[in-house]
C-alpha cells in the first residue's frame, strides 16, 4: 500500500505544539482489530515508524500486534519480546523504520494511562535497548459497539508526560 492510498487517520499535537504524533489509517484499522480479536482482554503491542519534519512528528506507519510470549487479562497487559529484535533489525535495514513506542488496548474504560502504563513508558525512555528517548504510547479503548477512543501521549525522558489531544471516533 502506497502512502497516498493510506491517508492519515490521526493527527495530534502535544499541548506546547512542540511535537507531534501521526497515524496513517491502515494502523488504526490494524490496531482495532487487534483489540476485537483480544476483547474481553486487553492486547498491545508496539508501534513502528519515523521521525518527519525535523524530528517535530513521530509518524506511526505500523502496529506490530502482540507477541506470542505477551500475556493479558481484563485489566492488564504484558507485552512479550519475542521475534521484535529480528523484526526491528529487519524494519531498519528494509525500510527505514523504527521503533517509537506501545500501544495497547483498555477495555470499556477511558483510554487513560495507568500508574503502570506511565512507569513502563519512563522506564523505556531510559533503557539503551530501545534507543527511543521520546517513546509514544497510544492506548485505544472501545465500548464493544461503535464507540472507539484514541488517546497518544509522549513520553520524554527526565520530564514530564505531554498528553496529545484525544480523538473519539465512532464506526458505523
Ligand atoms: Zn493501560
Amino acid at each position: 500500500m502506497t502512502m497516498s492510498q493510506d491517508p492519515i487517520a490521526f493527527e495530534a499535537w502535544s499541548d506546547n505544539g512542540s511535537l507531534g504524533v501521526r497515524l496513517r489509517a491502515s494502523v488504526m484499522t490494524a490496531i482495532r482489530s487487534f483489540c476485537v480479536s483480544a476483547d474481553p482482554n486487553e492486547t498491545g503491542g508496539i508501534l513502528i515508524g519515523r521521525y518527519v519534519e525535523n524530528h517535530r512528528f513521530a509518524e506511526i506507519v505500523q502496529a506490530v500486534g502482540p507477541t506470542p510470549d505477551s500475556r493479558a487479562g481484563r485489566t492488564w497487559f504484558w507485552r512479550g519480546t519475542k521475534g521484535l529484535q529480528d523484526l526491528l533489525d529487519r524494519l531498519w535495514i528494509n525500510e527505514g523504520l523504527y521503533y517509537l513506542g506501545e500501544w495497547h488496548y483498555h477495555v470499556r474504560s477511558s483510554p487513560a494511562p495507568s500508574l503502570t502504563d506511565d512507569e513502563q513508558m519512563y522506564e523505556i525512555s531510559r533503557d539503551p535497548k530501545w534507543s527511543c528517548p521520546e517513546p509514544v504510547l497510544l492506548i485505544m479503548s472501545w465500548n464493544g459497539s461503535s464507540a472507539w477512543s484514541t488517546a497518544v501521549f509522549i513520553y520524554r525522558r527526565d520530564r514530564p508526560c505531554v498528553g496529545c489531544s484525544i480523538q473519539v471516533a465512532s464506526t458505523t
